[in-house]
């Protein structure tokens, strides 16, 4: 494409601009602040636009670049989104540090760097882990299904067991060998996935910690 209609595609791109937020962590809108180009020495052309994300009001830029084809003059095409300022930190899990198991702790923030790294099947994929390896840690048994041992799972509440119900990729996993469960898993269904993981550790691993230590300092008054 030439120059012209590189600006009109990434014009295209920012509108409207749905991303993970950096800040929040949310799946969030970006409003649009700013935005130019500059040229680089091979000739590629690097857009960057400022936004603000609604939710949490901060500001995120980003880039976008377009590379010169190298078999034709003037011609450009897209290489698509680069880089995204502020990096996206590492998940920041010392909320469950200590409570939860080593091994489910590890596959989750797994997970969260998958899913960060736009690789929802991966980290679904992980997710589930860390789930079954919480679940066993409490004493589901190894030969069921990952949906067998959420029902089975006495500590858990009504509530927590139909939210698990309800994320698709938790039942019906091994039940069909030869289906692609992993196909239609996108970055939204990613993200309940975490949501859903960070609930439980709260209710089954940081609750309870937080209740024994609050009735030690209680009767050491
Ligand atoms: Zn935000």
């Amino acid at each position: 494409m030439a120059k012209m209609q590189t600006r009109t595609m990434f014009q295209v791109a920012i509108k409207d601009l749905v991303d993970i937020c950096p800040h929040c962590e949310s799946r969030a809108h970006f409003q649009l602040l700013f935005s130019d180009s500059y040229q680089e020495g091979d000739d590629s052309i690097i857009y960057y636009a400022i936004f603000r994300c609604v939710p949490c009001k901060k500001l995120i830029l980003k880039t976008f670049k377009f590379c010169k084809n190298e078999f034709s003059n003037n011609n450009l095409s897209a290489v698509g989104w680069q880089d995204k300022f502020p990096k996206e930190k590492a998940p920041n899990v010392s909320k469950f540090d200590g409570a939860v198991p080593l091994n489910a702790l590890e596959d989750f923030i797994e997970g969260v760097i998958c899913l960060h790294n736009k690789c929802p099947r991966a980290a679904v994929s992980i997710f589930r882990r860390s789930l079954q390896a919480a679940l066993i840690d409490r004493g589901a048994s190894r030969k069921l299904d990952l949906i067998e041992q959420i029902k089975n799972a006495s500590f858990l509440t009504k509530d927590i067991k139909e939210w698990a119900y309800s994320i698709r990729i938790f039942g019906n996993w091994a039940a069909h060998p030869q289906s692609d469960n992993l196909k239609d898993v996108d970055e939204k269904i990613a993200l309940e996935t975490k949501l859903f993981l960070e609930e439980f550790f709260n209710y089954v691993y940081v609750m309870p910690l937080r209740v024994t230590n609050a009735r030690k300092n209680t009767s050491l008054d």
